[in-house]
C-alpha cells in the first residue's frame, strides 16, 4: 500500500471510531487542492468518493480531466472556496459531478445560484457557511443573521437544497478556539432545528480540518474536510 493510501486508511479509521456512537457515519471530504490528479485516481481506487477544492478554475481543470472522467465516474466534487457571483455559471456547467456547494453565505449568491440552475432544470446541495469566529476578513454569514439567509432561501431558492451548515473557524490553531467555533456552529444548527421543528439528525454539519477533525467529531459534526493529512503538506 502507498503512502498516501495508508494516510488515508489512517483517517478513515480514525473517523469510523469517532463516530461509531453517531446515528450516521460521518462523511470524509478529501481536500485535494494543489494535488495531483493522480493522486485523487489513487485514493478513489482505495475507495475515497467525496474530493474537495476551494478555486473553481482548479476544480473546473481536475472535475474535466480525462483521466479522472474515465476511470473515477462515481467521484463527487465539494466546493469549499469563496465563490464569486461572476463564477457561478462556469461552476454549474463546467463541472461535472459537483454534489455539493459549502460555502453559499449571501442572498445574491442564493439567487444567482438558483436562477443558473433553472436555466438548466436542476437543482443542487449546498451548506450555508457561517462566520462562527466573527472575524472580518473572514467569509461566511453571520451567526446572527444565517436564519434569514437560510429562510429566504426556502422560500426563493427552490433549487437549492439546503443540507445543512459549515464553519471553517478561526485559522489560529488553538483547541480552544476551534471549540468556541464549533459550539457556535452547533448552536445555530440547534437554532434552526427549533424554528422549523427539523430532527437534529437531518441537519449536516461541515467543520473539522487536518487538526481539529477529531474533536468535531466529538463535538457533532457530521462531514470533515481533510487535506494535508492525507496528501501532504501543501507547497
Ligand atoms: C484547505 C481546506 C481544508 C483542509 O485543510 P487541511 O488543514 O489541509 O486539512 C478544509 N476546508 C477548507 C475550506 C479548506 O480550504
Amino acid at each position: 500500500m502507498s503512502e498516501l493510501v495508508s494516510r488515508l486508511k489512517i483517517i478513515v479509521e480514525r473517523i469510523n471510531q469517532l463516530s461509531s456512537s453517531h446515528r450516521s457515519p460521518v462523511r470524509l471530504i478529501a481536500i485535494s487542492k494543489t494535488k495531483a490528479v493522480e493522486d485523487i485516481i489513487e485514493l478513489y481506487r482505495a475507495g475515497q468518493r467525496y474530493f474537495g477544492e476551494n478555486y473553481v478554475e482548479e476544480l473546473e481543470k481536475k472535475s474535466n480531466n480525462q483521466l479522472i472522467r474515465s476511470q473515477c465516474p462515481d467521484i463527487r466534487w465539494h466546493f469549499v472556496g469563496h465563490l464569486q457571483r461572476k463564477k457561478v455559471p462556469k461552476i454549474l456547467t463546467r463541472v461535472p459531478n459537483l454534489d455539493c456547494i459549502q460555502t453559499v453565505d449571501t442572498i445574491d449568491l442564493a439567487n444567482r445560484l438558483n436562477l443558473n440552475l433553472q436555466q438548466q432544470s436542476r437543482n443542487l446541495n449546498i451548506l450555508l457557511q457561517i462566520n462562527t469566529s466573527n472575524e472580518k476578513q473572514k467569509y461566511g454569514i453571520d451567526s446572527k443573521q444565517f436564519l434569514s439567509l437560510y429562510d429566504y432561501i426556502k422560500i426563493n431558492c427552490p433549487l437549492l437544497v439546503c443540507q445543512g451548515l459549515m464553519t471553517i473557524g478561526s485559522l489560529n490553531n488553538v483547541q480552544t478556539q476551534s471549540d468556541q467555533d464549533f459550539h457556535a456552529l452547533i448552536k445555530c444548527r440547534d437554532e434552526l432545528c427549533a424554528k422549523y421543528n427539523y430532527n437534529i439528525k437531518d441537519i449536516e454539519i461541515s467543520m473539522g480540518m487536518s487538526h481539529d477533525y477529531e474533536r468535531a467529531i466529538q463535538m457533532g459534526s457530521t462531514i470533515v474536510r481533510v487535506g494535508s493529512s492525507i496528501f501532504g503538506a501543501r507547497h
